[in-house]
């Protein structure tokens, strides 16, 4: 008989429970989910099929046919591959997000009914969702004690597999935007490494072996520096697992702890599926979010006439990818600055990150906007001034992005309205008043907070 290896947020051969459990000829299968094809944005779905294109290359290379795959709804598809292939299990890698979760039991279903087991052998996370629990069993709300727990589990190692791929595979019904047989030489690279699981161990290997990891405590923040592993993409798609990277890195550092954040927000959102779209904390609903297309538009395209704000949006949107730290600033400045509501940003986010993780961006999203589990304080509403100057001491970052600013020196990038040659080169006026939007900002929050008390007493 043979196992049917189901890749979704896998797209690797090394450290893969799900490879590694088969122990029958395998069929590697990838399905082109429409549905998932067009909630992905552009960027997002460029990367997966360039990932596809790599994953099918290095099975090739390990003597099998390559990576099956077929179009449709994956209820479908499942059954009729088994059928055709002679499966008699399917094994994946879980996926716990809420489409993932509601897809897999009805495919699980459909599955059964063709007397085809499905057993999920791994997960995408160092410590899964409804694994990390409280002395009581419970849940953890808060990150820090979550953390507590999390780091003083044992590590698991990366797991060794070396599976037999089938030879033949059954002809395929390749759509023409799926990946092709033979990759293009031209393939564009997306971020600032190219795409697959050699990348992925490439890019780890830097980051461990310039010393940036060691580093990362002190400059993660620095959105002038490469501070940052740059492996969020690669972790989505699961073109490396986190074992391998704290294999790399080692389990005790400030940048496991980051990590950790990635386990913590899936255990919410797979307890809290709502929380996807939804504020965690419900009583935020009656924040009076304005409804303001025209500066939505205008945070979108980077032109709030906040240097940092910009610089960040714009690195968005001709990168895939913005800093942490600027993802926290446009983040505060689109919830607090201007009262838009958080998913609008987290929708532009999701369709424009390469690295865009339902559960990561949300309750990131959250965080910013005082609305979710374990956020920040309401009160803290950043300053785009101040965190630019902190955080992007020379302006390098500001003129990087935003070159209507390119001509100003040092950290003169920052404050142009104080500058003669400021707006010499078309770049905007700032469309609030940072400071009188704080104060409005805080009156609706706190307007919101007293109601809130009022009800509890
Ligand atoms: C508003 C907002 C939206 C975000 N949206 C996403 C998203 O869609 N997808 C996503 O992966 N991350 C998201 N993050 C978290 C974080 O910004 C990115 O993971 C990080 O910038 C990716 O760059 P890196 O790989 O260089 O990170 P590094 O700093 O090198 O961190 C390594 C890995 O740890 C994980 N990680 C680090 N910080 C966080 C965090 N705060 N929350 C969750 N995981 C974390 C990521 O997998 C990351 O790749 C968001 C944060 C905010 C504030």
């Amino acid at each position: 008989m043979v196992d049917i290896v189901w890749f979704r947020r896998d797209l690797r051969l090394g450290d893969n429970g799900a490879l590694a459990a088969a122990d029958q000829d395998v069929v590697p299968l990838f399905v082109l989910d429409p549905v998932l094809l067009t909630s992905a944005g552009g960027v997002r779905r460029e990367r997966l099929l360039a990932s596809l294109r790599s994953l099918d290359s290095s099975i090739r290379e390990s003597g099998g046919a390559g990576l099956l795959i077929r179009r449709g709804d994956p209820v479908d598809v499942l059954p009729a591959v088994a059928g055709e292939v002679g499966a008699d299990r399917v094994l994946v890698s879980g996926d716990y997000s809420p489409f993932g979760l509601r897809r897999d039991r009805r495919v699980a279903e459909a599955l059964s009914v063709a007397e085809v087991a499905m057993a999920s052998r791994d997960t995408p996370y160092l410590h899964p969702p409804a694994t990390v629990r409280k002395g009581d069993g419970g849940p953890f709300s808060v990150f820090t004690p979550y953390w507590r727990v999390w780091s003083g589990l044992s590590v698991p190692a990366p797991v060794q597999s070396s599976p037999r791929f089938v030879t033949r595979l059954p002809p395929d019904d390749l759509p023409s935007d799926a990946p092709s047989r033979h990759p293009p030489s031209d393939d564009r690279s997306l971020g600032d490494g190219a795409v697959g699981e050699a990348a992925a161990l490439a890019t780890l290997t830097g980051f461990a072996d310039s010393g940036a990891a060691a580093r990362y405590d002190d400059d993660r923040n620095r959105l002038d520096l490469p501070g940052t592993s740059q492996l969020g993409a690669a972790l989505h798609f699961g073109e490396i697992h986190p074992r391998t990277v704290l294999a790399h890195v080692g389990a005790d550092t400030a940048f496991v702890r980051q990590m950790c954040w990635r386990d913590f927000y899936a255990d919410v959102l797979y307890r809290r599926p709502d929380a996807a779209w939804h504020n965690v904390d419900r009583r935020f609903d009656a924040l009076p979010w304005r409804d303001d297309r025209s500066q939505f538009d205008t945070w979108c395209a980077g032109r709030t006439g906040y240097p940092v704000v910009d610089a960040g949006m714009r690195q968005l949107a001709q990168s895939g990818w913005m800093h942490n730290r600027a993802r926290m600033i446009v983040a505060s400045f689109l919830t607090k600055d201007l009262l838009l509501p958080w998913q609008w940003g987290a929708r532009w986010f999701l369709d424009h990150l390469v690295d865009g993780d339902v559960a990561s961006n949300s309750l990131g999203w959250q965080w910013c906007a005082g609305t979710g589990m374990d956020p920040s304080p309401y009160y803290r509403i950043f300053n785009p001034v101040l965190q630019g100057e902190r955080f992007d001491p020379d302006g390098a970052y500001v003129r990087r992005w935003v070159p209507e600013l390119a001509h100003l020196p040092g950290r003169a990038a920052h404050t142009p309205w104080d500058q003669p040659t400021g707006y010499d080169h078309g770049y905007p006026r700032r469309m609030v008043d940072h400071a009188r939007a704080r104060d409005d900002a805080l009156d609706a929050y706190r307007a919101v907070k007293a109601a809130r008390e009022r009800a509890t007493t």
